[in-house]
């Protein structure tokens, strides 16, 4: 079986296997190819992987005559048609986002496994993608807001005077939010968090952060770990509650999504005008519409002296830990589905692989895919 790493397009600095997760393949007697320089960004280079025995290639043989392709992100219609049927593709493709290319991938008789949609249970966790990425971009996001703002986040008491600590708030505290938190207290931050889901409010405070406490949200126990839609009510309690905690705010981080659905927005055009200039807010949820009023995704803007960063790719900037991380989850992921001959095997008992099974046999095969 022949395995195919491409190198990713769109500024992303990542690359789907570094060598020595190359090399575990290649120990098994899977034939590893890689696109010229796709480890490069990522600080990996061509002469390491072909110490490893991979074989360099260009894209459009690759493309066309693995058995198996490893991509970060998904694949252009006009890469689409090189694409031979059976074959397998691992990466990261937002199906829900994505509905037109499923349907090329299904109508091409390829089987996509996007990792995004691997069920959320305790034996995929070596094997979530979206939480070892997340956990960059957290910490990445506090980073950048610490450099972008023009004072300090620790409190400091000197004979030029004193500085008091910076006032973060954190919206949304799942996987990014969380190590969010954890980095703005490392650098001495004041940390409040917004989240609906009151299951992490202690979480929320043994990280040494303040919870912001909202009335009534609706039940998200049966959302696998998720949130989910709430009332109008609640909305109307929290953006009272979130206009207080903004106007006094510092930095914002927001991170607040709702799977296959548009981000809430949460930080609206009054509340950003509350905002003294100089602050600074990272919105980690840009790409699915954002949750601040004023958000552009992949750009930096101004607005009345608050700089907004909108970028949800953030884990893509820091290559080196992000691609360790993706390829030991993509790794772990491709123990389920190639077997002691070093051959592919489908087994769609499991519910791991099939509940990250997008496109199969020319159909679209993943039930939440298919409704949206
Ligand atoms: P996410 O990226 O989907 O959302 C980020 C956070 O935003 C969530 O905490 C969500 O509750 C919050 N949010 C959504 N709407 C909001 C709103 N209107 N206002 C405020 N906050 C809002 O979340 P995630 O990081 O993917 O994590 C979701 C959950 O899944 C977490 O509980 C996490 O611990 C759990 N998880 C479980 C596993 C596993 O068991 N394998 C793996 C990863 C994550």
């Amino acid at each position: 079986m022949i395995l195919g790493i491409l190198s990713e397009r769109n500024t992303d600095k990542r690359v789907s296997l570094l060598p020595e997760q190359a090399d575990a393949l290649v120990k098994k007697n899977v034939a590893v190819w890689m696109e010229k320089g796709a480890g490069e960004n990522a600080f990996a280079a061509d002469t390491v992987y072909t110490d490893k025995q991979v074989v360099l290639q260009d894209r459009n043989t690759i493309l066309s005559q693995s058995d198996l392709l490893l991509c970060i992100h998904p694949l252009s219609a006009a890469e689409i048609s090189l694409l031979k049927p059976g074959q397998v593709i691992v990466g990261v493709f937002q199906p829900l986002f994505n509905i037109t290319l499923m349907q090329e991938l299904a109508a091409k008789q390829v089987t996509l496994f996007s990792l995004d949609l691997i069920p959320r249970t305790t034996r995929a966790q070596s094997m979530d993608v979206l939480s070892s990425q997340a956990n960059i971009a957290g910490y990445r996001a506090v980073l950048l807001a610490a450099t972008l703002f023009p004072r300090y986040f620790p409190m400091f008491m000197t004979a030029a005077g004193s500085i008091p600590p910076a006032k973060v708030l954190i919206i949304g505290a799942g996987v990014a939010g969380l190590q969010a938190i954890a980095t703005a207290r490392r650098l001495g931050a004041v940390v409040e968090v917004s989240d609906t889901r009151p299951a992490v409010k202690e979480e929320v405070m043994s990280l040494g952060a303040k919870f912001i406490e909202v009335e009534g949200a609706a039940d998200a126990s049966k959302a696998g770990g998720y949130a989910v839609e709430q009332s109008e009510e609640f909305k109307q309690r929290q953006q009272q509650r979130l206009a207080e905690s903004v106007a006094k705010s510092d930095i914002i981080i927001t991170t607040a999504q709702i799977p296959g659905k548009k981000a809430p927005l949460l930080v609206t055009e009054s509340m950003l005008n509350s905002m003294k200039p100089g602050s600074v807010i990272i919105d980690l949820a840009a790409s699915t519409g954002g949750n601040v009023f004023a958000t552009k995704n992949n750009e930096t803007i101004v607005h009345n002296g608050v700089t907004i960063m909108g970028n949800s790719n953030l884990a893509a900037d820091m290559p080196w830990d992000a691609s360790k991380l993706y390829g030991k989850n993509v790794l772990n992921f491709l123990q389920l589905i190639i077997d002691k001959e070093a051959q592919l095997n489908l087994n769609f008992e499991d519910d791991l692989v099939k509940g990250c099974c997008i496109t199969h046999g020319g159909e679209l095969v993943h039930e939440r895919v298919k409704k949206a």
